[in-house]
C-alpha cells in the first residue's frame, strides 16, 4: 500500500491511472560558449520564438473557447518587443545565445510571479514558450504531452497553456500538478473538458512514469500505488457517481425548485463564445454571469461598439429566450486585459479593477452598455447588467444610472467585498439584485490570494465567516423582496447549494455540467431542511465542521452523490 498526496482539486471525479510524465523541459548547456556574432545570435533567437508564436497561433485556430484565447495570448508573449530587447541586451554582453533566452524570460517571470495572482499564472506560459524555443535553438525534441500509447494520469510540475488546450480527454484520465490554483489555465480548462485534476500537489515531483494512482479531483487526494481493496472503493465510487450522474440527467429536468416547491433559479455561467454555445444547450433558466471580458482576452485594442454588439448578440442568441445577466468587464488584478489602461499596482487586487475602472475610463463602460443595450435590441433577448467589485451604494446607484441611460431596465451588482455583504441592503435599495461572487468574497473576507493553492483551506467556500456574510445578503434580500443570486464557485456544490438557499439564495449560477446534480439536490430537500442545514453549518467553527453538519442533516441519495 502506497502513499497519499494531498493536493487542490480543481475538477470533481475520481479516476484510477498509470502515471505518465510530461517531457523534461530543455536547459541551456553548462559549457555553452558565446556566439561570435551578436547580430546573427540575435536573429536565430528571434527566429525560435516567431516560430513558438506561429505555433500556437496556429493551433489557437483549431482550439474553440478559452483553450484559443489562451494560446493567442501566450503568442504574443513570445513576440514581445521587451523580451526581444533583453535578449538582445545580454547578447550584446557577451552572453551565450542559450543562456540569453534563459535569463531574459526568468527576469520576465520573476517581474510577472512579483505581481501576483492572475499575472503569477502567466509566468508558466511564458516558460512554456521559452522551452520550446530552447528546443527549438538546441535542435532538442519539443517538450510536451507524452504519447504512452494507453490512457494515462498526467503528471508534471505545471502544465502550459498549449498542452493543456489540447488535452485529448479520452487519453488523458486525470492530471496532478506540482504548481497552478483554482483559477489557473489548467484549472479552467480541465473543469471544461470534464478532467479531474489535483494542482498545487507538492508529493507530484516524486511521481514516476508508471505508477498506478488514484486521482480524487473533488477532495484534491492523490493516491500512489494503491492496494486492492483502495482500487476497488476508488471503481465503485466513479461508477456510483456515473450511475447516479446519468440517473439525475434522465429524471430530473425543468426549473429549479426545493421538495416543497419554493423556486431556485439555476442558471449557467458563460465564458468565451465556444462556451456559451456549449451551455446553451443544457436545462437552465438562463444565464446567471456571462464573464464578458473572456470575449476579448486576447484583444489588443478597445473592440468597438458594433463588434461587441455582434459578439454579445451571438450569445444571447443562443440562449434566447432565456435572460442573461451580462456581467460588465472585470478588468485588473487576476484579470488583465491588453486593451484596458493598467497603472502599475502594488497590490492590484486591491486596486482599480472591475466597476471601479469606470470612474477613470467611464468610456469603456459606456460603450459596453450601449454594445449590450444593441445586441439586446437585435435579438429581443431580455439582458439584465451587473456590475463587478462594488463596495459602496453610491457606485450601485451610478452604475443604475449608466445602464438606464442606455435603455437597459434592469441593473444589479455583485457582492464580492465585505463591505458590500454587511450593506447588502443599501446597495438593494439601488439596484434590482445582487448576486454573490463567493470566490472573490472569500479572497476579500480571508485576505487570501483565490490564486495560491497553499491557502485553499481559508478559501473553502464553507468557512463559516463566509456563510456569514452570504446570511447577511440574504437577510437583506427578504426583507427588500429582491433576488438574490450565487454566481461564484460556491453554487455548483449540490451540497452547499441547499445550504446557501436556507441562508436566503434566490437563484444559483453555475458551470452547465453540475446543474443537474444542483437541482436534484435541492429538490430532494425542503425549504426548512435547508434552513436547518445552514443554521448548523453557520454554528460551526470550521469549514470541515460546517460541511459535516450539513451532511448530517442532508438526503442520503444526495449524500451517495456528493461523497
Ligand atoms: C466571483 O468572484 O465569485 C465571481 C463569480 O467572479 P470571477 O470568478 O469572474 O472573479
Ligand atoms: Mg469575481
Amino acid at each position: 500500500m502506497g502513499c497519499q498526496l494531498t493536493g487542490l482539486g480543481v475538477s470533481p471525479g475520481t479516476v484510477v491511472g498509470v502515471v505518465a510524465r510530461l517531457g523534461a523541459p530543455p536547459r541551456p548547456p553548462a559549457d555553452e560558449v558565446c556566439g561570435t556574432n551578436p547580430a546573427a545570435e540575435l536573429e536565430r533567437v528571434r527566429s525560435a520564438l516567431a516560430m513558438v508564436a506561429g505555433l500556437l497561433e496556429e493551433r489557437a485556430a483549431t482550439v474553440p473557447g478559452a483553450g484559443g484565447a489562451i494560446l493567442r495570448a501566450t503568442a504574443l508573449m513570445a513576440r514581445d518587443p521587451g523580451l526581444d530587447s533583453a535578449v538582445r541586451g545580454l547578447l550584446e554582453q557577451g552572453c551565450p545565445t542559450a543562456r540569453a533566452l534563459d535569463t531574459a524570460v526568468e527576469s520576465f517571470c520573476e517581474a510577472l510571479e512579483g505581481a501576483g495572482g492572475y499575472l503569477a499564472e502567466r509566468a508558466a506560459d511564458l516558460r512554456d514558450v521559452r522551452d520550446r524555443a530552447l528546443a527549438h535553438l538546441l535542435d532538442l525534441p519539443t517538450p510536451g504531452i507524452p504519447h504512452p500509447g494507453h490512457p494515462f494520469v498526467l503528471v508534471g510540475r505545471d502544465l502550459s497553456p498549449a498542452d493543456t488546450a489540447t488535452l485529448d480527454p479520452a487519453e488523458v484520465l486525470g492530471i496532478v500538478t506540482e504548481l497552478g490554483g483554482q483559477t489557473s489555465h489548467t484549472a479552467i480548462l480541465a473543469k471544461g473538458l470534464g478532467i479531474p485534476a489535483v494542482l498545487c500537489c507538492p508529493g507530484a515531483r516524486d511521481l514516476a512514469d508508471g505508477e498506478v494512482v488514484i486521482v480524487d479531483g473533488s477532495t484534491g487526494g492523490v493516491m500512489v500505488d494503491p492496494d486492492r481493496a483502495a482500487l476497488a472503493e476508488a471503481r465503485r465510487l466513479a461508477s456510483a457517481r456515473a450511475a447516479v450522474r446519468r440517473r439525475i440527467a434522465a429524471s430530473a429536468s425543468g426549473p429549479g425548485q426545493t421538495a416543497d416547491g419554493h423556486p431556485v433559479s439555476l442558471l449557467v455561467n458563460v465564458d468565451g463564445l465556444d462556451g456559451a454555445l456549449r451551455a446553451a444547450a443544457a436545462d437552465s433558466e438562463g444565464v446567471g454571469l456571462f464573464r464578458t471580458e473572456a470575449l476579448f482576452l486576447d484583444r489588443t485594442t478597445a473592440p468597438s461598439v458594433a463588434e461587441q454588439a455582434a459578439a454579445y448578440a451571438r450569445v444571447l442568441a443562443a440562449f434566447a429566450p432565456r435572460p442573461v445577466i451580462a456581467r460588465t468587464l472585470d478588468a485588473g488584478a487576476d484579470k488583465p486585459l491588453a486593451f484596458v489602461e493598467h497603472a502599475r499596482e502594488e497590490n492590484p487586487a486591491l486596486g482599480v479593477r472591475g466597476y471601479r475602472m469606470a470612474a477613470s475610463q467611464p468610456d469603456l463602460l459606456d460603450a459596453q452598455l450601449a454594445a449590450l443595450a444593441r445586441a439586446a435590441g437585435d435579438t429581443g433577448v431580455e439582458v439584465r447588467v451587473m456590475a463587478p467589485m462594488v463596495s459602496v451604494p453610491a457606485e450601485a446607484a451610478a452604475f443604475r444610472e449608466a445602464a438606464g441611460r442606455h435603455g437597459l431596465r434592469t441593473a444589479g451588482v455583485m457582492v464580492e467585498v465585505p463591505a458590500a455583504a454587511l450593506r447588502a441592503g443599501d446597495l438593494l435599495a439601488e439596484v434590482d439584485f445582487v448576486s454573490i461572487g463567493t470566490n472573490d468574497l472569500a479572497q476579500y473576507t480571508f485576505a487570501a490570494d483565490r490564486a495560491c493553492g497553499e491557502l485553499s483551506d481559508l478559501l473553502d467556500p464553507w468557512q463559516p465567516a463566509l456563510l456569514d456574510l452570504v446570511a447577511a445578503v440574504g437577510a437583506a434580500g427578504r426583507a427588500l423582496g429582491r433576488p438574490v443570486g450565487v454566481c461564484g464557485e460556491a453554487a455548483s456544490d449540490p451540497l452547499l447549494a441547499c445550504v446557501l438557499v436556507g441562508l436566503g439564495v434566490t437563484s444559483l449560477s453555475m458551470a452547465a455540467g453540475v446543474l443537474p446534480e444542483v437541482r436534484f439536490a435541492l429538490a430532494a430537500h425542503q425549504m426548512r431542511t435547508c434552513a436547518e442545514m445552514a443554521r448548523a453549518a453557520r454554528a460551526a467553527r470550521s469549514a470541515v465542521a460546517a460541511r459535516d453538519a450539513a451532511r448530517a442533516l442532508a438526503d442520503p441519495e444526495v449524500l451517495a452523490m456528493v461523497r
